[in-house]
Order: C-alpha cells, then sequence, then structure tokens
C-alpha cells in the first residue's frame, strides 16, 4: 500500500455544530436514522454554592467519527461473502454492493459501529467520497466544517501535522488500528 488515509478530528476546535454528519447524509442520500458520519457529544461538570454565588466546571465536546478504515479490519475478516474489501492503494475500506447480502456480521464485528443496514440485503458506510478525492477534492464531511476542525489524508501525515495523542475518555485504540487521529479536548484527555 502507498498511502494508508484517514481522518483527524481537532475537539478543541469542534463545536458540534454537526454540519459534517449533514453534509455527509445529503451527499449520500441517507434515510432517517442512517448516519455514516456521527458526532456525538460528552459532557460533564456541575455547580457547586460558594458563599451567595454559584461556581462552575461545566463542559461539553464533541467527537466526529466515521468508518476509520482500519489497518486490521476485522470487518472485512468477518465479512462472509467477501463484499468488505480493503483497497490496496490507499487502504479504503469498501463494500461491493454486488456481492453484500444485508447479513450485518461486519457491524458486529466492527469496534466502531460504522457498518449500517441501509436497505434490506444491503449495508453502507463511509466510503471516504472516492469520487471526490479522484478529482482532487476533500470528502464533504470536511470540506463542510466552518471551523476546519475535520481533516483528511494520509494518516501519517495527519500524526506528525497535528500531534493528536488518541488518548481520551470516550475513545478506544483497538487491535483493528483504525486510521484516525484525535487531538483531544482538554477535558477528553485520558
Ligand atoms: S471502523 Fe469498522 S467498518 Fe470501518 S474499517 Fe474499521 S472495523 Fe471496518
Ligand atoms: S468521507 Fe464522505 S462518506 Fe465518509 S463520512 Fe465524510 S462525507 Fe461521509
Ligand atoms: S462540522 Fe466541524 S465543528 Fe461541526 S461538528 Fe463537524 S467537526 Fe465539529
Amino acid at each position: 500500500m502507498s498511502e494508508q488515509l484517514g481522518f483527524c478530528i481537532e475537539q478543541h476546535l469542534c463545536t458540534g455544530c454537526k454540519a459534517c454528519q449533514v453534509a455527509c447524509k445529503d451527499k449520500n442520500n441517507l434515510e432517517l436514522g442512517q448516519l455514516w458520519r456521527k458526532v456525538t457529544e460528552s459532557e460533564g461538570g456541575n455547580y457547586t454554592r460558594e458563599g451567595n454565588g454559584l461556581k462552575q466546571n461545566v463542559y461539553a465536546y464533541w467527537t466526529s467519527m466515521s468508518c476509520n478504515h482500519c489497518v486490521n479490519p476485522s470487518c472485512v475478516e468477518a465479512c462472509p461473502t467477501g463484499a468488505m474489501y480493503k483497497r490496496e492503494q490507499d487502504g479504503i475500506v469498501l463494500i461491493d454492493q454486488e456481492k453484500c447480502i444485508g447479513c450485518g456480521v461486519c457491524k458486529q464485528n466492527c469496534p466502531y459501529d460504522a457498518p449500517q443496514l441501509i436497505e434490506e440485503g444491503k449495508m453502507g458506510k463511509c466510503n471516504y467520497c472516492i469520487d471526490l478525492i479522484q478529482q482532487g477534492k476533500e470528502p464533504q464531511c470536511v470540506a463542510a466544517c466552518p471551523l476546519r476542525a475535520l481533516h483528511s489524508g494520509p494518516i501519517e501525515e495527519l500524526k506528525n501535522k497535528y500531534k493528536g495523542t488518541n488518548k481520551t475518555q470516550d475513545f478506544a485504540e483497538t487491535s483493528t488500528e483504525p486510521s484516525i487521529v484525535i487531538v483531544p479536548h482538554k477535558n477528553a484527555v485520558r
């Protein structure tokens, strides 16, 4: 493989606006309840009385995530028909719709819950907007982010540029080696 592509999310910039999620849904014509990119909120802290006033340390941060186009994709290994496959040239994990029977084994074996039933007998998930990147453009979700908090590109370049740790309260690295770099919000650091 020449270069593994992936994503970077800078949690400290993300405002949870979900423009990325909506852009993906729009581009892929997804039905109600289907999301190939999900923005999840984490929140915490509380208010305490201090004299006559209140002191607070409440916080919220967001994680925007799609399929992570893993280096060792457990979905590919588990797929009984060979529909799920990893592209040699850039590591993008795709679903051959001709071969997919919608059994959901890929979903059961994905640690990030990425594959979804899109219609009877067919699974779907992030395809890294291969039509756009072939034209030298950014994936739709990345282009839509008004805060420029979401990035795409060769994963080694993203790691070097953004120095993410991936050690966050809400994310677990697994043996699938997800191609994502997370720059944690200060309250997400573990
Ligand atoms: S995130 Fe899930 S669906 Fe995507 S490549 Fe990894 S194991 Fe497969
Ligand atoms: S790369 Fe394309 S398919 Fe994947 S999450 Fe972004 S918009 Fe959706
Ligand atoms: S569009 Fe950007 S700022 Fe908005 S939720 Fe997505 S990553 Fe966060």
